[in-house]
């Protein structure tokens, strides 16, 4: 990468009124938290098929086996650390420089990283509710589940992870807010996302469609790619603290 798109990165962020990020798993991945799509040896698709997993359907035919695949997640996630770049997004939070973080991931590294505005569109892995829709039982935990399916202490129908499956709608809350933060913001630093998963990768669009700035961070082109205003080609934990480097110096 060279310097040019990186400075026009900085100015860009550090003369925006309002911008926020809008990460993927992507810029979980240097932390050893497998993406989705991406690279066939550790996207998760490669040793198990999501389709079967993290869906309603998948659930109810088989919860144990969907369980299973979250206390492995839970368990990778729970090892994994925040890395430099979920660090740099934080400072430039702290900076003023970002006014939040609109994440699709689920595994809460950005606030271990110390980002203190982050909007979940896909929900949490540290959170299980009732899958019974007559009951609104929902709970954190900190830890995977000691017995699998884990039953609902309100009404006995099993708990679920309480995070966003295939065919699912967004939780309204956080959707509400992405795009009011969108609407707001003149703009946005795309990290580590396909942007193929819809309604989230709307959010990017809504800025772009505003006139705003798209800065996009990712190690190949995504369907961002084509409207990034600039692209940053590199790793989330190598460019972002470069870019965050650059934008100290411009305030
Ligand atoms: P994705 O798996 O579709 O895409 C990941 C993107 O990250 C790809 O474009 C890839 O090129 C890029 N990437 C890989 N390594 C990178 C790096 N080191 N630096 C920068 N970019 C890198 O992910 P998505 O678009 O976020 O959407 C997938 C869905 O998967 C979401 O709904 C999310 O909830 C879920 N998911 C979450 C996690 C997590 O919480 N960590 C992990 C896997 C999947
Ligand atoms: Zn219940």
């Amino acid at each position: 990468m060279s310097d040019a798109p990186l400075i026009k990165a900085a100015r860009a962020l550090a003369s925006a009124k309002h911008a926020i990020a809008f990460t993927g798993a992507g810029i979980s991945a240097e932390s050893g938290i497998p993406t989705f799509r991406g690279s066939g040896k550790d996207s998760l698709w490669s040793k198990f098929k999501p389709e079967e997993l993290a869906t309603p359907e998948a659930f109810e035919r088989n919860p144990k086996r969907v369980w299973e695949w979250y206390v492995w997640r839970m368990n990778l996630i729970r090892k994994a650390k925040p890395n430099p770049g979920h660090e740099a997004l934080a400072k430039l939070e702290a900076l003023g420089v970002i006014k939040a973080v609109v994440t699709q991931n689920v595994d809460g590294l950005h606030q271990r990283a110390g980002s203190r505005h982050v909007i979940e569109l896909h929900g949490s892995i540290w959170r299980v509710k009732c899958s019974n829709p007559a009951c609104t039982f929902k709970a954190s935990i900190s830890e995977p589940p000691k017995e699998i399916p884990p039953k609902c202490p309100a009404c006995g129908h099993y708990l679920r992870p309480d995070v966003v499956w295939f065919g699912e709608p967004l939780p309204q809350d956080a959707w509400g807010e992405a795009v009011r933060l969108a609407e707001v913001s003149d703009t946005i630093l795309v990290v580590g996302t396909s942007g193929a998963v819809y309604p989230a990768a709307y959010i990017p669009l809504i800025i772009k469609e505003g006139g705003g700035t798209v800065i996009e961070v990712n190690v190949v082109e995504s369907s961002i790619t084509p409207y990034a205003d600039v692209f940053l080609k590199g790793k989330a934990g190598e460019v972002l603290p470069k870019l965050l480097e650059a934008v100290t110096k411009l305030l």
